[in-house]
């Protein structure tokens, strides 16, 4: 997967189309990625104790990571992430800037 942890990601689809977000969890077997504030669910916790309330989090649902494009943070515009080998070392560049990113 092409997409890792911490990578600003811009939503091409859905809901949030559009936005703009940071990886919090990268997950390369399914495929799919958990991008802060983006694609959130309301979810009830349980209370803590005997008589306090329940609340209300709204916690981001991880989503198809082909919904996202890396934006790079060379260039900044949403880019295609390529690669390139030097020697026995494997970069991921942009393909807009062809920096390594
Ligand atoms: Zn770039």
């Amino acid at each position: 997967m092409k997409i890792k942890k911490e990578d600003q990601v811009l939503i091409i689809s859905g809901k949030d189309k559009g936005r703009k977000g940071k990886v919090v969890e990268a997950l390369p077997k399914s495929g799919k990625v958990i991008v802060e504030n983006i694609n959130l669910r309301k979810k009830h916790s349980k209370p803590k104790k005997s008589g306090d309330k329940g609340q209300i989090v709204e916690i981001s649902i991880a989503f198809d990571a082909s919904n996202t494009k890396v934006i790079c943070p060379k260039c900044n515009k949403a880019t295609r992430i390529g690669y390139k080998k030097e020697g026995e070392k494997k970069f991921r560049i942009c393909k807009k800037c062809n920096q390594e990113l």
